[in-house]
């Protein structure tokens, strides 16, 4: 949420930099990138007129600043490697505007915001994201493939998204020696899909694997492409105590937070857009938001069971912050149709748990206990169809009964059908026909066979 004092200060600069043309130099450079797009990111020393274009015969982008202002950073010190950016170069327009030219891979598309100062970053940022004009497609979904598709059966893998919260631009909370949450979760998210890899029956899912912010929204709306059956996202936060530790695993709630903690973690977690550098221009839809959060009340019920089931695990490596699973108002937990959880691994704002945190031997310990609350979950409850519901009715044995069963119901798509439709008229979920039919985007023709879950 912006401040009051915060929209004072902007309307005060621009004011300023309208009554004196003052300078707006740039005091830093970030490249981040992703595969989705690339993120350019300047720390301005006050909000100013930009000017974006870009050239062709190489591939360039040019950015010029008004005014006589100076570029700080030292060029050749901009970290480029590995991404779309080949070389930058600083120049001076006749009119004494600031040129910058980035040397280009590829030719973009350009989309650029002017973002205020928040609590990690003091300046104010021009935030340019550049979107490769022909990709291919701008990032197809890509689960990675495990033992499970090796062994002959055709029972479906359990799809688990992993989200490693913060990343690029936002570093998330920072503990003891500078250890950067981003960069623990990222570790831990990435030791967990290795463990879900090398199991039978599941398939792990990385909501982003390297250095770079994906948007908040973003985050479960690829769970939803990858046709996750559970969304977790996994963080290590700072509390204003620095004695506040242990671990924690919290659901969504919308009308209210369990405790004071939960509320100040959501609303730390909830402005990560902001320092991640996504422009929150656009209002949402309150319609499809009622409509979310009633879709969401079905998945609660699982979300707190493998919450528990987690959290019991969590038990035996770390002392528990809270013995429940707390509750409160994560705007990345809003999946609908997918169980979702949030795990804060720690307080890295603990100094004896940061240093914990930081090692390799820990990170392994919590992947592992995440990795066995929740395969004793989905042991417990495992999902039609999935190849864990299969091994659970006896495996092979269970062959021939299970092919008479409901389960091999199909239908033939009429002129006019929609899966809704479909899925209304024979009881049964969306996201159920979708997974057992590998459907993507509500795509149907007239005349294809589709397999019906069981009702
Ligand atoms: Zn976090």
């Amino acid at each position: 949420m912006m401040t009051k004092s915060i929209i004072k200060k902007i309307l005060l600069l621009t004011f300023i930099s309208a009554a004196f043309n003052a300078i707006a130099d740039v005091d830093g450079v970030r490249v981040w990138q992703s595969p989705a797009n690339t993120r350019l990111v300047f720390d301005l020393s006050q909000p100013h007129q930009h000017k974006i274009f870009t050239l062709q015969n190489p591939y360039r982008l040019v950015i010029d600043l008004g005014g006589n202002a100076k570029f700080k950073p030292n060029v050749d010190k901009v970290e480029l490697a590995s991404t779309l950016v080949t070389g930058l170069r600083t120049g001076r327009q006749k009119n004494k505007d600031l040129r910058l030219v980035f040397q280009l891979r590829a030719d973009v598309n350009p989309k650029s915001s002017i973002l205020a100062p928040n609590k990690i970053y003091p300046h104010h940022r021009l935030v340019v994201d550049l979107v490769e004009k022909n990709a291919r497609s701008i990032e197809s979904v890509q689960t990675i493939k495990t033992v499970a598709d090796k062994v002959p059966h055709n029972k479906r893998d359990i799809i688990v998204a992993i989200d490693a919260g913060h990343g690029g631009e936002d570093p998330g909370a920072i503990g003891y020696r500078r250890t950067k949450e981003k960069v623990v979760v990222l570790k831990i998210a990435k030791k967990l899909a290795a463990l879900l890899q090398a199991e039978p029956g599941y398939k792990p899912f990385l909501t982003r694997t390297g250095d770079y912010y994906i948007p908040l929204r973003e985050r479960t709306r690829k769970a939803r492409d990858a046709n996750a059956d559970l969304f977790i996202s996994i963080h290590a936060d700072a509390f204003r105590n620095s004695q506040a530790h242990g671990s924690s695993v919290f659901v969504l709630s919308e009308r209210g937070a369990s405790s004071e903690e939960a509320r100040y973690l959501a609303e730390k977690e909830n402005e990560a857009d902001l320092v991640g550098g996504v422009s929150l221009g656009g209002r949402e839809d309150h319609v499809a938001m009622t409509l979310l959060d009633l879709s969401m009340t079905a998945t609660r019920g699982s979300s707190l069971a493998v919450g528990k089931s987690i959290l019991k695990r969590m038990d035996k490596i770390s002392r528990l912050h809270k013995k429940q699973v707390g509750e409160a108002a994560f705007i990345v937990l809003k999946a609908p149709d997918i169980p979702a959880l949030l795990i804060e691994t720690g307080f890295i704002s603990n100094p004896g748990e940061a240093k914990k945190l930081a090692t390799s031997s820990y990170q392994n310990k919590m992947a592992r206990e995440i990795f066995y609350g929740l395969t004793g979950y989905f042991y417990r409850e495992p999902p039609e169809g999935s190849y864990i519901a299969w091994k659970k009715q006896g495996g092979n044995n269970a062959i021939a009964s299970s092919k008479t069963s409901k389960s091999s119901k199909r239908y033939t798509i009429k002129r006019g059908d929609t899966l809704s439709q479909i899925a209304q008229k024979y009881k049964v979920s969306v996201t159920d026909i979708r997974r057992l039919n590998g459907i993507k985007n509500n795509s149907i023709q007239v005349g294809q066979r589709i397999k019906l879950p069981a009702s």
